[in-house]
């Protein structure tokens, strides 16, 4: 019994650490997104948008959006850091954060969606919102019913 009660003890332990280290883990990615949005190439819009995906390996890989002069071919953040995992052999996440440099919420696109549903329907979507405030929600919440790569069997 001794040894029940104390693992237990010890699993509510565990969780509570793997529960704070999700919290830093978060805050890691938020400020990660955070950074790059400053990178951003926006001289037509001035929307300077950051983007943090992490793996399911735990490498995260951060992108900004890329405006061009030909309007149609500028990328948003969310996709560039697709680009940029799925180019490093990363090809499962687990969530990815979004941070506005003005700090206004700002949701990915609809195109980002679909890109992002590509690889992970269930990923957690962190959003960063005024004063550091953070929306979570997950992607099949934001694109519910989506074509996807099972539809092409
Ligand atoms: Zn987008």
């Amino acid at each position: 019994m001794k040894s029940r009660r104390k693992t237990t003890t010890s699993r509510s332990e565990d969780r509570g650490r793997a529960r704070a280290r999700d919290v830093a883990s978060d805050r890691d990615l938020l400020t990660r997104a955070r950074e790059v949005s400053r990178r951003a190439h926006s001289p037509y819009s001035g929307v300077r948008i950051g983007a943090a995906l992490r793996a399911a390996d735990g490498r995260v890989f951060a992108a900004c959006n890329v405006e061009c002069a030909s309007y149609p071919l500028s990328v948003c953040a969310e996709r560039n850091a697709v680009a940029k995992a799925v180019s490093e052999g990363a090809t499962r996440f687990r969530a990815i954060a979004i941070s506005n440099a003005k700090g206004r919420p700002v949701m990915p696109c609809g195109a980002c969606r679909q890109v992002l549903h590509e690889f992970a329907p269930k990923l957690r979507v962190l959003v960063e919102g005024p004063r550091g405030a953070v929306l979570e929600c997950r992607l099949d919440e934001l694109l519910p019913d989506a074509f996807g790569p099972a539809d092409l069997e």
